[in-house]
């Protein structure tokens, strides 16, 4: 095997299916089958494939330059996007660091807010809070503050800095922890209402406000990953949106270029920025991906605002929403544990995990892409995906179970 696949052991992996080509939500394979794609390829084809207007924004970039570094050099497609994000996004982020994946957005929010501190005198504060079955990526910066328990990346465990991890909604725990150890801590990093790797696990607005409260009396930098829940999966354009309050810094990727190219964006408040902003060179943030702000990825991004701003994408979602709370929602059986709705995400956790075992072969059979893990069979749909396909991806998820 030539290519080494992710999440897998390759001795007992089952063959990959092959895709000749895709559109809208559907995957069409090698051997003539079509498959209605249910997640979205890993939640980031939120538009579906083969959008025209994605796809046209991408060409006219590609016929003026498919890249170009943005170290000493700049360009319009970057400047445009840049302000596109600073002003769709919280009112108080401002300022944008661009990346070239989920995972290094998350590694740049961490280093920005450990540097953050350095800057200001304060180098004791070098930890960070993260929430128990949270996921921000694969490198080993996020790795730490990744789930600390039972998690994909449990191998590591022990050789990872040690970080601090809070029970959603236990605000008490949070309290004292900061109370006895803010001095040691840059920032808490989360993400805003759903958790998603960790089994599409549900908190309310209300702990992220009074976490993100709690931080600020306690000299701490909150960060939110929305990476999973930004571009309207939880059925608001940012899950920050439904909290109402600003956060020091924010990182977007996945659904950011809907899925054309591999891209993240960190953003950060004038507070943060300013904190590097100095005559002093030692002061400069540090890094530089190679492929940061590549025009393609900067063309579909612009593009895909551009689509939530002039279609009633929103809209869309609300209508996924009371479907699939239509078909799912109270569904009762010994082998559900718990059923969890919102926006254009559909989760049903199963109380044991080999029930799943089959399910990706069932639904290829009923021409649906779905690809379990663990307890947790869900849905994440591309915002176009038709009402009649959305109950067909509902009928066989209950199907397999
Ligand atoms: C997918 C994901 C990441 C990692 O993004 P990659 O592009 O895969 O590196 C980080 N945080 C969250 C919340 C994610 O869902």
């Amino acid at each position: 095997m030539t290519i080494w696949y992710p999440y897998t052991q390759m001795k007992t992996m089952r063959q990959p299916l092959s895709v000749k080509r895709a559109f809208q939500a559907r995957l069409e394979l090698d051997s003539g089958d079509v498959l209605i794609d249910a997640i979205s390829s890993w939640w980031c084809v939120i538009h579906g494939y083969n959008h025209p207007q994605i796809n046209d924004a991408v060409q006219k970039q590609i016929e003026k330059m498919a890249h170009v570094m943005l170290g000493g050099l700049t360009h319009d497609t970057a400047l445009q996007l840049a302000e596109a994000l600073v002003k769709i996004t919280p009112p108080k982020l401002s300022h944008v660091f661009f990346s070239d994946s989920g995972s290094v957005g998350c590694e740049v929010a961490l280093k920005m807010a450990w540097q953050f501190w350095i800057n200001k005198g304060e180098p004791k504060k070098q930890h960070f809070i993260a929430l128990k079955k949270g996921y921000h990526g694969d490198t080993i910066g996020v790795m730490s503050v990744g789930s600390d328990d039972e998690s994909m990346h449990t191998t590591f465990q022990g050789h990872l800095p040690k970080q601090f991890f809070m029970e959603p909604e236990n605000i008490t725990e949070l309290e004292s922890l900061l109370s006895q150890h803010h001095t040691t801590i840059a920032a808490m990093i989360i993400e805003p209402l759903m958790q998603g790797a960790g089994g599409f696990l549900l908190h309310s607005a209300n702990y992220v406000k009074e976490a993100k409260s709690l931080c600020e009396h306690y000299n701490v930098l909150f960060i939110v990953d929305e990476i999973a829940t930004g571009f309207g999966r939880l059925g608001t354009l940012f899950a920050m949106d439904q909290v109402g309050v600003s956060p020091d810094i924010m990182v977007l990727g996945k659904g950011l270029t809907a899925g054309y190219s591999g891209m993240a964006a960190t953003l950060a408040t004038s507070e943060v920025f300013d904190a590097f902003y100095d005559n002093s060179p030692e002061k400069a943030f540090m890094h530089g991906p190679t492929f940061m702000g590549n025009p393609i990825a900067c063309a579909a991004a612009l593009a895909n605002i551009h689509i939530f701003e002039s279609t009633p994408v929103l809209a869309s979602i609300k209508t996924i929403e009371s479907v699939l709370k239509d078909e799912l929602s109270g569904m009762q059986s010994q082998k559900v544990k718990d059923v969890r709705i919102k926006g254009a995400m559909a989760c049903i956790e199963v109380i044991d995990p080999s029930l799943l075992k089959d399910a990706q072969k069932i639904a290829q059979e009923r021409g649906v892409w779905l690809r379990p893990f663990d307890k947790f069979l869900y849905t994440m749909p591309p915002y176009c995906t038709k009402e009649e396909d959305i109950r067909h991806i509902c009928h066989v998820m209950k199907s397999i179970l």
